[in-house]
């Protein structure tokens, strides 16, 4: 068994045995030289951008990544100020948050969770070309000759905020007809019974839609949900909300709309269905359909959503009950 070689000395920090004769000066000076050029070496091969202020908020460092993150060559941002990296909208709090970020106990040791200066999650850089860059941020206090300064490593997440928001995007939206789903429908109502105002709903159900699938195959009766989905939208508009509850069934809810506004408003909806009073290229030839709708309006002090929900149903039953194609108030 062969005895593994020795690390050189050399590749271990403060140990320069080789200078040890030298006159201690410039062992000391050829030592901070290494140091120095180390540290540079690291700072600028860092993936993520970093970026130090001094106390008067001017950049004092700025390293390779950070001049890809923002599009400045470092000597144009050395001794501006850290504002230059900021959206407009963060420039005139950034100030106070650094006051008080610095007033804060100094850390010695860089915390497993670093502190934020942004209370908030999302944080923003300004590239040069005035684009926004979301980023993570992690922020340390130094203390560099008795002056504290700060240190931000700072991380473009464009990819990650994207996925965010397609993915939140997706949680609220139905995949087929693009309307907001159920929950989405849900969080508006809940949000719209805190109020005061007045607020009806309906619920519309196709009728023998099972026929349209079964006449004409699956994909013409998505074809149709996609139709109606399109036109109820329009129909109810802002700052109404239409949406599907699932199936061949969809709600809207109207705010601002009494009992009478309501029932117009889907009574004429029922007729352009009826009429097939909308422009649309249908793929074969035009499928005929119509629908039922189910109208309730809050009552003062009524705040339970599904109760509200629930009365819109019974409406709709009665509807199909007295024979389809029609509005019933519950
Ligand atoms: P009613 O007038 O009583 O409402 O009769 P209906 O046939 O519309 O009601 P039923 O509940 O019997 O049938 C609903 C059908 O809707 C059955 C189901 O296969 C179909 N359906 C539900 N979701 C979709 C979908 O996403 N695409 C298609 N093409 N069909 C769907
Ligand atoms: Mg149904
Ligand atoms: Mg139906």
């Amino acid at each position: 068994m062969t005895e593994s070689p020795r690390i050189p000395h050399q590749h271990v920090d403060n140990a320069v045995p080789e200078l040890a004769d030298s006159p201690s000066g410039k062992a000391t000076s050829a030592n901070v030289a290494t140091s120095a050029s180390r540290y540079r070496a690291v700072v600028d091969s860092a993936y993520d951008a970093i970026v130090t202020i001094d106390q008067s908020h001017n950049i004092t460092l700025f390293n390779r990544a950070a001049e890809n993150l923002f599009g400045y060559r470092a000597d144009e941002v050395l001794g501006h100020r850290i504002e230059t990296l900021l959206p407009e909208a963060a420039r005139e709090h950034h100030a106070r948050n650094v006051h008080n970020f610095a007033a804060s106990p100094l850390t010695e040791l860089r915390p497993m969770n670093p502190p934020r200066m942004d209370a908030s999650n999302s944080v923003f850089g300004r590239h040069r070309d005035g684009s926004i860059i979301p980023v993570e941020i992690a922020i340390s206090k130094i203390d560099v000759d008795g002056h504290t300064e700060f240190t931000a490593v700072v991380r473009d997440i464009t990819d990650r905020a994207q996925l965010l928001d397609r993915l939140k995007k997706q949680a609220v939206t139905d995949a087929l007809t693009g309307l907001p789903n159920r929950r989405e429908f849900l969080a508006f109502v809940e949000n719209m019974q805190r109020t005061q105002a007045a607020l009806s709903v309906f619920i519309l159900d196709i009728d023998r839609f099972k026929e349209i699938n079964d006449n004409y195959g699956h994909h013409v009766g998505d074809e149709v949900l996609c139709v109606l989905a399109n036109v109820g939208a329009s129909h109810t508009g802002e700052p109404g909300l239409f949406a599907r509850w699932g199936g061949e069934e969809f709600v809207a809810a109207l705010p601002g709309a009494d009992a009478a506004q309501a029932h117009r408003v889907a009574e004429q909806l029922r007729l352009r269905f009826e009429r097939q009073d909308f422009a649309h290229d249908w793929r074969l030839k035009p499928i005929p359909f119509t629908v039922s709708i189910g109208v309730v309006t809050r009552e003062a002090g009524e705040h339970d959503v599904e109760a509200l929900i629930k009365r819109a149903d019974n409406a709709l039953y009665r509807a199909k009950k007295a024979g389809r194609n029609r509005v019933e108030t519950g």
